[in-house]
């Protein structure tokens, strides 16, 4: 890990912030004692970068090229970034979802070089000890996990640790959030995953999860250790199982700059893509009706943003709830329904109950319905030709996680609409023809909102993340889809434009946060210029 001490000669080779490479020009191999050291003739950063695609594409598994990738970084960290920068759309998939679930589930396996801080519970009491030993002094971005439920994955233990290191590498390479301040944690307190228990392999705690006062209290530990140590740093959770997540957010959030991805940034992408798709289909937000297929986290976290959003265009916050109607399991939830969680509530309709989506779909004459039930197929001819008979142009997102688990395909909905339906799902689906008409569909992905979330915080050192922040980031990323992409049914931008998309959510964000008294930095005169100024480039220094 890189030090602020100069290094020369063969330590600079070995420090992946400082070490260009072949890129040292030879003035630079004189002065630093570099000269032998290298092969003669320098290489430009360009060269570096085609070198590197060249090196990927003569692997076939994408494993491997995350290991090249992960190898890179750890090696010449400037390049690693010049290289995720050059082609996004393409290197997304690769140091984050999906592959790297594949290289969480087999980290132990795969472990090469330490990256970011590893605390365990046995450590519980010495927490600001053991964060001392990170290197870099001024830290303003955390990413943490406990490795519970990664991705759709569940209980990977320590090997969660993959989550916080591929994130944050998207914080910079899609929004420019520098490196150097970026801090990826796993905080370790057991694994009930037998396999992970009985592989002689595995690098973390061999003991059970602790649950109730003592893991709260580890959490406590580390959130003081965080404020005491870096005071301007933002604390983003990431893939704590719900019965921990919604409890620790709520305990935290508005005590100090924190955040939960999987909670607000999904909400936000979601509110995102419908305030794309009234674009097309026309109307104001609070006049809308969304159906929701699921009544867990993700349909309760995006209903009540949606409920917020639409509330500030003057709706009451009760009646706003009501536009968003969830359907779950056991049917459309209705007051009389007694078995109803604290957080459901709030949405439950007072009309009789229905157990057949279709059949809510005729009653409530949703314009969208949203898929968050983890249920393939769910949404099938009868719901969708229901949809598209009393909407013009009916909403339809199958958000459910992976492609396998989606309420619908791309080409069912369109078909099923007569190509009618603004469609968005949560896996992306390749573009399709019906009826001659080329469709490009969107995805959902949380990429859009994290990455510029963390740029705002980190370049306005703001004090919190507030709900209204996700609305305004969500307002950003709708507001930069252009009209010939809504022709062709896309209602996110572009993943290959996601530095410049980023960065305009980010000056959006950051003009909300210096608005609203939020921000510890004076309000510069140009927020936008102040954003693309503080924006990591993968350049090497001169
Ligand atoms: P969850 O387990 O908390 O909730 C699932 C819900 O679906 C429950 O309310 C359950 O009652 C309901 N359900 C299950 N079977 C059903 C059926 N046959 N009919 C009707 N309802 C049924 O899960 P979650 O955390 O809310 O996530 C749900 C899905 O949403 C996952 O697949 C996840 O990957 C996806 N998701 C996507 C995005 C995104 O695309 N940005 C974001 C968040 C979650």
């Amino acid at each position: 890990m890189a030090s602020d001490t100069p290094r020369t000669g063969y330590a600079l080779l070995r420090d992946p912030r400082s070490n260009k490479g072949s890129a040292f020009t030879e003035e630079e191999r004189r002065r630093h004692g570099l000269e032998g050291l290298l092969p003669p003739t320098p290489s430009s950063l360009e060269h570096q970068v085609a070198r590197i695609h060249t090196e990927l594409a003569n692997l076939d598994v994408d494993l491997q090229k995350y290991l090249l990738l992960s190898d890179l970084q750890a090696r010449n960290e400037t390049l690693f970034y010049a290289v995720l920068m050059s082609d996004p759309a393409t290197f997304m998939p690769l140091v984050y979802t999906p592959t790297v679930g594949e290289a969480c589930q087999k980290f132990n396996h795969i472990f090469r070089a330490a990256r970011g801080l590893y605390l365990p519970i046995t450590a519980k009491g010495r927490l600001k000890e053991l964060m001392g030993h990170w290197p870099q002094p001024d830290v303003r971005f955390i990413v943490v996990t406990d490795g519970e439920r990664i991705l759709g994955l569940g209980d990977l233990g320590l090997g969660g640790m993959g989550i916080p290191i591929g994130k944050l590498s998207l914080y910079t390479a899609c929004a420019g959030v520098p490196p150097e301040v970026c801090l990826p944690i796993v905080l370790d307190v057991g694994t009930n995953n037998q396999d992970l228990l009985d592989d002689p392999l595995y690098l973390g705690l061999r003991e059970e999860r602790v649950r109730g006062d003592d893991y709260h209290a580890f959490i406590a530990e580390f959130v003081e250790a965080v404020q005491l140590l870096y005071p301007k740093c933002c604390i983003q959770w990431e893939d704590f199982a719900n019965v921990n997540a919604v409890p620790i957010l709520a305990a935290y959030r508005d005590k100090v700059c924190t955040y939960n991805d999987d909670i607000q940034g999904t909400a936000a992408v979601a509110l995102a893509g419908i305030y794309a798709s009234l674009r097309i289909t026309g109307g104001k937000l609070a006049d809308q009706r969304f159906l929701f297929l699921g009544g867990g986290s993700a349909a309760t976290g995006i209903a009540e943003l949606l409920s917020q959003a639409m509330a500030l265009e003057g709706l009451d916050i009760a009646e706003a709830r009501k536009r968003n109607a969830l359907f779950d399991i056991n049917g459309l939830m209705v007051t009389s329904r007694t078995d109803l969680a604290e957080f459901q509530r709030p949405f439950a309709l007072d009309c009789d109950p229905i157990h057949d989506f279709t059949e809510a779909v005729k009653v409530l004459k949703p314009n969208g319905i949203i898929g968050v039930s983890t249920v393939p197929k769910l949404f099938n001819q009868h719901v969708i030709e229901a949809m598209a008979e009393v909407n013009e142009r009916p909403i339809i997102f199958p958000y459910s996680n992976p492609t396998s688990r989606s309420e619908c395909t791309a080409e069912e909905a369109y078909r099923w609409s007569q190509g009618r339906a603004v469609f968005a799902s949560g896996s992306p689906f390749p573009p399709v023809e019906v009826d001659g008409k080329r469709f490009v569909p969107g995805q959902g992905n949380n990429v859009y909102i994290f990455p510029a979330m963390g740029m705002a915080v980190y370049a306005t050192e703001a004090t919190r993340v507030t709900e209204e922040m996700f609305i305004v980031a969500a307002r950003a990323v709708a507001e930069q889809v252009g009209e010939d992409s809504l022709e062709k049914g896309l209602i996110y931008p572009p993943q290959s434009q996601i530095l410049a998309a980023s960065l305009h959510v980010a000056t959006k964000v950051a003009e909300y946060i210096y608005d609203h008294g939020l921000a510890r930095v004076p309000r510069p005169d140009d927020v936008k210029a102040q954003i693309e100024a503080k924006a990591y480039k993968p350049v090497y220094p001169e």
